[in-house]
């Protein structure tokens, strides 16, 4: 009934390109529908991609970057005149509800390519003076950077790898998941629309070698994934031998903290925010929800009223507010950390079931405790856990106690505390009284294992050039020869 099948597999050097890798099958989590079969890219492939990419590099850092970033601003306004279609796309390929696709996943895109089309001709170096002599330093392109999708923003995680890669003059070959590879081919016909020159922006579809591939490519000045901390530590391991460049967005396990002062309908909206949301499948959620013992019982009460409204069902009807995981073994991996919590003594206050059809219920766990397999690892699905604490000290221990530092949250309404245990957290990506918001405006990024490097704003744009220090004699040489 669906038909999402691109031209091609690939897009290289402006076009759709077909190879004879293995298969990739593309199925609608909802119904289990193949929507599409695309192939893996072969190493020729690759390589060709690279290639191709180094020259559109060449071409591209040359102009000026007042016109880079027409063409990336231009880029953004196709997306925003397509969005319902895109966002139907985005849907068929993740399983996300269209409510959530149409408002977060293109459109955050969007905002990221308008930001940094505007933002790349304000880039300028220093001029240093010595005295007579001075020195000046230019920020220049990399070169060609691979960026590496994760499976549940694709489309998003495109945008947010290309804008600031074109914005600086690089160019940049994605690999999105094989899972769903179909956004960021929608990305590169876009860009080549907007006028971005063939090469620039190349997609190539594979699994993990793929990604390895482009990771150990002499080609390749920069690596930058999103993805789960196991593959972050082999890609930065690969990366680091070519002395390449890298940004980690990796995954995280991140701490809600919510004290008996917090306005209880904020604190409960949030948490649900910060586990339910694309059926849980989001790298800063805030998963370890601490809850002062004062107002347990009522945020409790509260949060399970409001979860067990939540809308499940068909993705693409506009009143569903709670799709499927995005495959089989997705499902069956969080499935065995629900069976996991309840056997480790986890109070399972809503939840828990599941379907054939991909859909895990959100599920709420209360009386978690720090040693719990539930409170220690990611478990990438809507499975909250819900922790008591008494004080402050306390909580800030428990909350840093982690291998993880993506992000934190804390729901008070004394700004002096709300500031102060936010300044003693571990995480990069923080918030008071609101959560997962992350305009472009704001840089994106973590701490600890969940990654380095920052995604968004100005601050992504030293991750994507690099320094040229030049110093300018302006009298006679000095020799003592
Ligand atoms: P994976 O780490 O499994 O995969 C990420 C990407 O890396 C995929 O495209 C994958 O290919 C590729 N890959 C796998 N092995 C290698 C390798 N050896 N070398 C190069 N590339 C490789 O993550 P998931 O796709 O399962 O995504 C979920 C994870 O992503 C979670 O941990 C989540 O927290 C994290 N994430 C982090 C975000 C952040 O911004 N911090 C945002 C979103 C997700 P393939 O899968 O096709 O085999």
């Amino acid at each position: 009934m669906f038909d999402a099948q691109p031209a091609a597999s690939h897009f290289i050097d402006g076009k759709y390109v077909e190879s004879d890798g293995a298969e990739i099958v593309v199925t609608y989590a909802y119904t289990g529908e193949v929507i599409a079969r695309l192939h893996e890219a072969t190493p020729d492939l690759v390589d060709l991609a690279v290639a191709s990419a180094a020259r559109a590099q060449k071409e591209w850092a040359a102009r000026a970057p007042v016109d880079r970033g027409r063409v990336l601003t231009r880029a953004a306004m196709l997306i925003r005149e397509r969005n319902d279609a895109l966002a139907r796309l985005e849907t068929l390929d993740t399983g996300k509800p269209i409510q959530e696709t149409i408002c977060a996943d293109w459109p955050s895109g969007a905002d990221s390519l308008e930001f940094f089309g505007g933002l790349a001709p304000t880039v300028t170096g220093e001029m240093i003076p010595l005295g007579g002599d001075f020195a000046y330093t230019i920020r220049e392109a990399l070169g060609v950077c691979a960026g590496i999708g994760a499976w549940n923003y694709p489309s998003q995680i495109a945008c947010w790898k290309a804008a600031p890669a074109l914005a600086m003059g690089n160019a940049m070959v994605f690999k999105p998941s094989e899972m769903t590879p179909l956004g960021a081919l929608k990305l590169a016909e876009i860009l080549i629309e907007a006028g971005a020159p063939a090469g620039l922006f190349n997609v190539v579809q594979g699994r993990g070698a793929v990604g390895a591939q482009l990771a150990s490519h002499p080609g390749i000045a920069k690596v930058s994934l999103t993805g789960s901390v196991p593959t972050g530590a082999k890609v930065y391991q690969t990366a680091a031998a070519g002395m390449k460049h890298v940004t980690m967005e990796l995954g995280g396990k991140s701490p809600l903290i919510v004290f008996e002062d917090a306005n209880l309908e904020d604190a409960v909206g949030a948490a649900m925010l910060a586990n339910f949301y694309s059926s849980g499948q989001i790298c800063s959620n805030g998963t370890r929800v601490f809850v002062q013992k004062s107002l347990k019982t009522r945020f409790l009460a509260r949060l399970k009223e409001r979860t067990e409204a939540i809308i499940m069902g068909d993705p693409l009807d506009e009143a569903t507010q709670f799709g499927p995981l995005i495959s089989a073994e997705q499902h069956a991996k969080v499935k065995a950390y629900i069976e996991r919590a309840q056997a480790e003594g986890g109070t399972l206050v809503t939840g828990g079931g599941s379907s054939e059809a991909l859909f895990v219920q959100p599920t709420i766990f209360a009386d978690v405790t720090d040693t719990m397999t539930l409170a220690r690892e990611e478990v990438f699905g809507p499975v909250m856990a819900v922790l008591d604490f008494d004080t402050e000290d306390e909580v800030i221990a428990r909350a840093n106690d982690t291998q993880f530092g993506l992000a934190a949250g804390v729901f008070t309404a004394d700004l002096t505390r709300g500031h102060r245990v936010i300044g003693r957290l571990e995480a990069g990506t923080c918030w008071i009284n609101a959560y997962n918001l992350t305009p472009v405006q704001m840089p994106f990024g973590a701490v600890k294992s969940s990654g380095l490097g920052r995604e968004n704003s100005r601050a992504a744009i030293e991750h994507y050039s690099q320094v040229k220090s030049v110093y300018v004699g302006m009298g006679s040489v000095e020799s003592p020869y």
